[in-house]
């Protein structure tokens, strides 16, 4: 009898014992191939000496000081790095120590950003269906992800959600990528439009969907209307990249491919690669200022933010992504890793889809390819999917309800 409150109640769970590059090994001295970094996570495979090294250095001189007594060298230097390394325009970093609460922070941080501009109206927030932002109750708000929203939903924020970007469900037939891109992100312009352009204080969206709809990379044309549309009623954009950032798609920010900056940007998993819990919100030039010159205090803040063990792993993991020249990889096994599950999989009966960008792919299964038609969800098969590969010593995410909420599997792959 366990007496840790687990996900899953009464599962039977290995016990995993050890991190051994790209496999876990568990008690039994079973190894699992780690083939979707826990949840996109791991990014650098599991026990990664250098890594390891620099938390023990780090923890060598202090483990932790509370940051509103004191800053730290890993703090300053990781935000360093990660503002050199970011898109146009982003200006300043608030560490968390995880993705909801980076979405959490966002979130707050751009209705007190309109407080401080004196445009108090805005506190409407935009979102999709078919996305995730986190657990947290701000950020379960803005997701779109229905079964996990479903029992709390009396206690959410109200929050609007248009259609997402999901090009194999629903880019019509007649319809050009072009096309459909416009479509989508009109539906934007409308909910603004609908809500009163200055009551909306943000829309936010992950780059490249992640685990909700198993992974749906946006068209090319879609996040540049977006970032007008946002720009036009002055909406702040806030890019959530905690899965698909820090290199996953083969740019170190996944919207470095979609050319354009967003206002406010989450990361998390990727930076700490599982190494330390940690997470960090990026801010543009423009809101950084209004806080430094407005009231000078953002009325936020956990008692783990900025945490010197954690910023020295994060800056260790991302030097050695710097120095490996791994994102340029990750295009490159990104590449084979598709062709090769497109060969061995394109013409399966029960897959619909191979999509992803980089080392971020999803797979859709469906009962019929040329209705799209999902399996039942009483079959539950992500959870079989999931349970089988495990048998089998592999590790990977299958989803539930990735066509709307309730129906529909997917099997997301993201390797170290
Ligand atoms: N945002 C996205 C896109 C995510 O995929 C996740 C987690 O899967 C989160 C936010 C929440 O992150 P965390 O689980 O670290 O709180």
């Amino acid at each position: 009898m366990t007496h840790v409150f687990q996900r899953e109640i009464g599962e039977q769970m290995p016990l995993a014992v050890k991190g051994e590059g790209i496999y876990i090994v568990d008690s039994n001295g079973k190894r699992y191939l780690d083939a979707s970094c826990g949840a996109a996570v791991s990014c650098l495979g599991h026990s990664d000496p250098d890594i390891i090294q620099a938390i023990k250095d780090q923890l060598d001189h202090m483990a932790f000081a509370h940051s509103t007594f004191f800053s730290s060298a890993p703090a300053e230097e990781l935000a360093d790095f990660l503002i050199d390394s970011s898109p146009n325009g982003l200006e300043a970093t608030y560490f968390v120590s995880g993705g909801s609460e980076g979405v959490e922070a966002a979130l707050k941080m751009a209705r007190q950003y309109f407080v401080e501009i004196d445009q108090p109206a805005r506190t409407l927030f935009i979102a999709r269906r078919q996305s995730y932002h986190g657990n947290t109750l701000g950020a379960l708000s803005v997701g779109g992800n229905l079964w996990r929203r479903k029992p709390y939903e009396s206690m959410l924020i109200k929050t609007s959600h248009i259609s997402p970007c999901y090009a194999y469900r629903d880019q019509r037939d007649e319809e050009t990528e072009e096309e459909y891109g416009s479509r989508v992100s009109k539906e934007l312009e409308e909910k603004i439009l609908e809500l009163g352009s200055k009551n909306v204080a943000a829309f936010i969206a992950e780059t490249v969907g992640g685990a909700t709809a198993g992974v749906i990379p946006p068209v090319k044309s879609y996040f540049k209307k977006i970032r007008q549309i946002c720009s036009k009623y002055g909406v702040l954009l806030i890019l959530d990249e905690v899965m698909c950032g820090m290199g996953r798609t083969g740019t170190l920010f996944a919207c470095e491919q979609d050319q354009i900056s967003p206002d406010i940007m989450v990361i998390a998993k990727g930076l700490g690669a599982g190494y330390q819990p940690i997470g960090a919100v990026l801010v543009s030039k423009r809101i950084f200022k209004a806080f430094k010159n407005g009231s000078g205090i953002f009325l936020h803040g956990h008692t783990y933010m900025g945490h010197a063990t954690a910023c020295a792993a994060a800056l260790a993991v991302q030097k050695k992504i710097k120095t490996l020249d791994l994102v340029r990889k990750v295009k490159m096994s990104g590449a084979k890793l598709f062709g090769d599950l497109k060969d061995a999989f394109g013409e399966h009966p029960y897959i619909g889809d191979i999509r992803g960008r980089g080392l971020f792919i999803g797979i859709e299964l469906v009962s019929d390819r040329l209705t799209k038609k999902p399996f039942s969800s009483s079959l539950k098969i992500n959870s079989q999917v999931r349970r089988m590969a495990m048998e089998y010593g592999l590790i990977c995410y299958p989803g539930g309800g990735t066509v709307d909420g309730l129906n529909g599997d997917h099997i997301l792959i993201a390797p170290p």
